[in-house]
């Protein structure tokens, strides 16, 4: 998948060819078993499962997770890359980025070794798809306050709460739920508590979200009403590490949201180019005017630096130096750019901007979200701040 323009000589340095081979591979896989099946996906409010299983076949899902855990034994360019190949064709809504990029790291980096078997091979061959649960009707950004309480009883614990907005809620077979196990101690008093669906009787799906964008993706409801989870579920075995646990992660988590945004505002670019150069207006193309040129060539100096530095903060990643305020930045510069970017594109098709046949109308209605979930923008500005 190559950045764009594509003329400009320039090459992603985390691609290796190993890298390349896999965003080649997952290119030619949302292509042809995804991006076909979009009204039926949006119509059923869900991506089906026969897809997570066939991508899981091809080596798409868990990238970066070791071979011994089943995943593909890569680094996290080989998750950017499929990510990024996803995003490159215009859709965000199969939540991999959740499962792939942030759930199966929480398992890799914290779970027992009994807990990494049994879970992350299913993860990684589709057979089972994973969602985090962390906010809830009164608390999204401030998530130290979470309501939602795991009482120890015996060998279980009884979890009671709601979970709202959870991406992947409907298709879920494993919910990483952020839940208090000891409401007295604030953030240490906060558990990961890893559901099992089907083994879970008090756990319950409510409403599929009727959401601006993201058709595809099965944002949702989620309630536990004396749900009964085994004590064997506690990520890592310890209680009270949850915050600790979910806080670790945010870099990478980060940078999922980066590389999107980047591969979506060079998606846009190049359906602009192409629209504007074949669209006749006053006996000439669209391209013709002199505003066209320059608000694109604006645009493509915009989004190439916005390659340059999400590739910058990957490659830092990769060598675990990515500290927490630039992830912070990536991630709310790079979705204010996505959004900015998108809008001023549409502006070139006209009345066909507007309409969701055309990709630039669905990344218009996709992109704006972006600049509130993974932590709104200004906890990000706040999270850069502290550091100045
Ligand atoms: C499509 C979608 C998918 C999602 N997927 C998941 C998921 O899989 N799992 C999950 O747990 N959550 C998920 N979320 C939830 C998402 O992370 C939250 O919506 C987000 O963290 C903001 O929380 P909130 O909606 O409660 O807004 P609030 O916390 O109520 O914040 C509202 C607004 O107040 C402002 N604000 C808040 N805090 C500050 C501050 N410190 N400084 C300045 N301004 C501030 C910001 O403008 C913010 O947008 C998803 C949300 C959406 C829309």
């Amino acid at each position: 998948m190559t950045s764009y323009p594509s003329n400009v000589p320039y090459r992603s340095a985390w691609k290796d060819d190993d890298v390349l081979a896999i965003s080649e591979t997952a290119e030619k896989f949302f292509a042809t078993q995804l991006i076909p099946r979009r009204e039926e996906f949006e119509a059923a409010k869900r991506v089906d499962k026969d897809v997570w299983r066939k991508a899981g076949d091809l080596g798409l899902l868990c990238c970066s997770i070791p071979e011994e855990y089943g995943g593909g034994g890569g680094t996290f360019a080989h998750d950017l890359a499929v990510l990024e190949a996803q995003a490159r064709l215009g859709d965000v809504s199969f939540g991999n980025g959740v499962h792939s990029g942030i759930v199966a790291h929480y398992i890799l980096a914290y779970g027992t070794d009994e807990q990494k078997h049994r879970w992350l091979p299913r993860l990684a061959s589709g057979e089972w798809v994973a969602a985090v649960a962390m906010t809830e009707p009164g608390a999204g950004s401030d998530l130290k306050n979470v309501r939602t309480r795991a009482v120890r009883d015996g060998d279980d614990y009884v979890v009671n709460g709601s979970k709202t907005f959870i991406t992947n809620g409907q298709t879920a077979d494993l919910i990483v739920t952020v839940a208090k196990t000891d409401p007295a101690a604030g953030a240490k008093g906060i558990s990961l508590i890893v559901v099992e669906a089907d083994q879970c009787s008090g756990f319950h799906r409510g409403r599929v979200l009727d959401k601006v964008g993201q058709p595809m993706a099965d944002t949702s409801e989620l309630s536990y009403e004396d749900a009964r989870v085994p004590v064997a579920n506690l990520l890592g075995g310890v209680e009270g590490q949850g915050f600790g646990q979910l806080m670790t992660q945010l870099a990478q988590e980060r940078l999922i949201i980066g590389i999107v945004a980047t591969a979506i505002m060079e998606a846009a670019l190049e359906t602009t180019v192409d629209y504007v150069k074949s669209r006749g207006a006053f006996e000439q193309t669209i391209w013709d005017f002199q505003n066209t040129k320059f608000t694109l060539a604006d645009v493509s100096t915009e989004v190439h630096i916005a390659r340059v530095f999400i590739d910058s903060c990957i490659e830092r990643h990769l060598r675990g130096e990515l500290d927490g305020a630039t992830a912070a930045m990536v991630k709310w510069w790079m979705t204010e750019q996505q959004v900015k970017i998108v809008d001023r594109c549409v502006q070139f098709f006209g009345g066909y901007g507007y309409m969701r046949e055309y990709l630039i109308a669905r990344l218009y209605q996709d992109s704006r979200v972006t600049k509130i979930y993974g932590g709104a923008n200004e906890v990000m500005k706040d999270l850069v701040a502290r550091v100045l």
